[in-house]
């Protein structure tokens, strides 16, 4: 569904990604694990077009959209839930999640939500409230869920669960095995990766912008475990 090849990210003189490849099957879970700096943050907005200095070629079922702006690669089904929870912190948490799927009609934005609900019940519990005003955690699943509003078929999650307390991390990955049974293609990042592990099929070790193992869940987790990442 996803392939990269030969991915260049440079800031001036830094490379933050440097000839990397990667691919995501449908209904595949691959997990990036790396340190500060590594430079996992660099290859994903490099995927969702946020990276003007991006080189290489991203395939996103079949075509090409290196050259593709950011909008209309959403529009192809590339949702993207970013690093830190960026909500919108003044607006509603109904209003949040769909700010998601602004380009549906108002019957599908609707359904949309029931369904949202039903994964995530304290989204209808919460629904007006200004989003800034949640928990970490809180926020974090509404960021998701705004990511999931737009319908992906690829979704981006960068370090989802950063700074989480374990019922969150519970309530993310119940939602990211929800999204697997879809058929939904996910690459997300972790520094963190024990949680991560756990859920995910198959994993890359990054460093200084490149891959230096990777493996399924099962065969990672030493490289991960010596390289102090859980
Ligand atoms: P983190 O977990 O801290 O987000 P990361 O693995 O996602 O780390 P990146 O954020 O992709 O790594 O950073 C990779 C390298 O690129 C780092 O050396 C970083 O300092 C540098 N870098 C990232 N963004 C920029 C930018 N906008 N301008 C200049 N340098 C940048």
């Amino acid at each position: 569904m996803l392939s990269i090849r030969d991915l260049h990210v440079a800031y001036g003189g830094t490379r933050a990604v440097d000839g990397l490849d990667l691919d995501v099957a449908a209904g595949q879970t691959v997990l990036l694990i790396g340190a500060n700096g590594a430079g996992k943050s660099s290859l994903i907005n490099a995927v969702i077009g946020l990276v003007s200095s991006a080189r290489g070629q991203i395939t996103f079922e079949g075509r090409n959209i290196s050259g593709l702006s950011s909008d209309a690669r959403a529009r192809l089904g590339i949702g993207y839930s970013p690093e830190g929870r960026r909500v919108f912190p003044s607006m509603s948490v109904k209003d949040n999640v769909l700010s998601g799927a602004a380009t549906k009609s108002q019957r599908e934005q609707s359904e949309r939500w029931d369904q949202l609900v039903a994964s995530f019940p304290f989204l209808a519990e919460r629904q007006a409230q200004p989003a800034g005003q949640l928990s970490g955690g809180q926020q974090q699943l509404v960021a998701i869920a705004r990511a999931m509003s737009g319908t992906p078929r690829l979704l981006l999650l960068d370090e989802p669960f950063l700074g989480l307390a374990p019922v969150w991390i519970q309530q993310i990955s119940t939602a990211v095995r929800q999204m697997q049974e879809q058929g939904i293609a996910i690459l997300m990042t972790e520094q963190m990766a024990r949680p991560a592990l756990k859920i995910a099929h198959y994993g890359h070790v990054m460093r200084s912008g490149q891959i230096r193992r990777s493996g399924t869940t099962d065969e990672i987790k030493g490289a991960a475990l010596a390289e102090e990442y859980l």
